[in-house]
């Protein structure tokens, strides 16, 4: 059992940074109002992700000073979403933990709506972007990413939510122990359950600064996302090959009716060969389809995601509280 007193925070806002020092003074001017305007007790987890600017200085400077702040190095560069991973494990608040990116596009101010809803029961509070002022490209590729992916995976994962979110401690002790090793945290956050509640707001332009993830991270972020909840791609091959050996069949079938009745009209050896080659074809990606049903019950496997996550129980008429640690198997 977790022990709570009065110098632990209730609420931890992680939020992780790679060359952000251009936002820097201003993220921490607000989130120190933060501080000011309400009697939550706040964590402040910032994580440096390998910058190669003044960052890891800036909030090393501010964690030697502020015990309100707890800072975290990485020892390179390892990416948004494992970043975000570690503020998490990091995170000690009781009650909730928030994740927020660093730029000021996701306002930190909201966390006292978000908390609002996390106190009203439910466990993850996500937001969900009404506008972006993102260049008109970046817009529509994630707007179709996110309506791809939907269309193929297996879970609801909110459509325009990003990482901006609350958790309760539970989800994130949940999150946490997941063993996942690519890691698409809205994914996992859509993964786990619960009751959810999807925030609307506008998102901000980056309020300093250039975007930290590059075209080449974005299709990174977009295959984890695709790869790690969906089996759709493995799953194709088998289809095309039963399509593909069909197409030969009832080109078969053709050829046969077409020299029975107008035997002339059927060029000598020509139409074996397509029909082997198509036949082939399908026999190979009949078996490879095959493979890819195992290697996606491999690929389940070594996922190690929990079979369930249990919310709560009742045994002898009462209501077994429920407990901080996830009890999945
Ligand atoms: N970020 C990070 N590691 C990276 C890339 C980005 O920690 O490799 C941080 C970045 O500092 C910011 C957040 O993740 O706080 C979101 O990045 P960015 O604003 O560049 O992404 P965008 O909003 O353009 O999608
Ligand atoms: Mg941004």
């Amino acid at each position: 059992m977790e022990i709570i007193d009065s110098t632990t925070p209730e609420v931890s806002i992680v939020i992780p940074l790679y060359n952000e020092e251009q936002v820097l003074p201003t993220l921490i001017e607000r989130l120190n109002l933060l501080r000011k305007s309400a009697d939550i007790r706040f964590e402040f987890v910032l994580i440096d992700d390998g910058s190669s600017d003044d960052t890891a200085a800036i909030i090393r400077s501010v964690g030697l000073t502020d015990p309100g702040y707890k800072t975290v190095f990485l020892s390179r560069n390892f990416g948004h979403q494992i970043a975000v991973s570690v503020g998490m494990a990091e995170a000690t608040a009781s009650r909730a933990v928030m994740i927020i990116d660093g730029d000021l596009q996701d306002p930190p101010e909201l966390v006292f709506d978000f908390y609002r809803k996390i106190k009203e029961g439910f466990e993850i509070v996500y937001a969900v972007r009404k506008t972006r002022k993102e260049h008109f490209v970046k817009r529509f590729m994630y707007k179709s990413f996110y309506r791809i992916l939907n269309a193929i995976i297996d879970i609801k994962i909110p459509l325009d939510s990003g990482d901006f979110c609350m958790i309760s401690r539970r989800v994130n002790d949940i999150l946490v122990s997941m063993p996942e090793q690519n890691r698409f945290v809205r994914g996992l956050r859509g993964w786990v359950g619960f009751r959810q509640y999807g925030y609307e707001y506008d998102r901000a332009e980056r309020f300093a600064g250039k975007s930290k993830y590059s075209l080449k991270k974005l299709f990174q972020l977009a295959y984890d996302g695709i790869y790690n909840f969906s089996e759709f791609p493995l799953k194709i091959i088998l289809k095309l090959g039963v399509f593909t050996l069909s197409v030969s069949f009832v080109y078969f079938l053709y050829i046969v009716a077409k020299k029975i009745f107008y035997p002339d009209s059927v060029p000598q050896g020509f139409p074996t060969i397509i029909i082997f080659l198509i036949f082939f074809c399908g026999v190979q990606l009949v078996c490879l389809g095959i493979m890819a049903e195992y290697l996606s019950r491999i690929h389940k496997e070594v996922k190690s995601r929990p079979l369930y996550i249990i919310k709560s129980k009742i045994e002898n008429t009462t209501e077994i509280p429920i407990p901080r640690q996830w009890d999945a198997q």
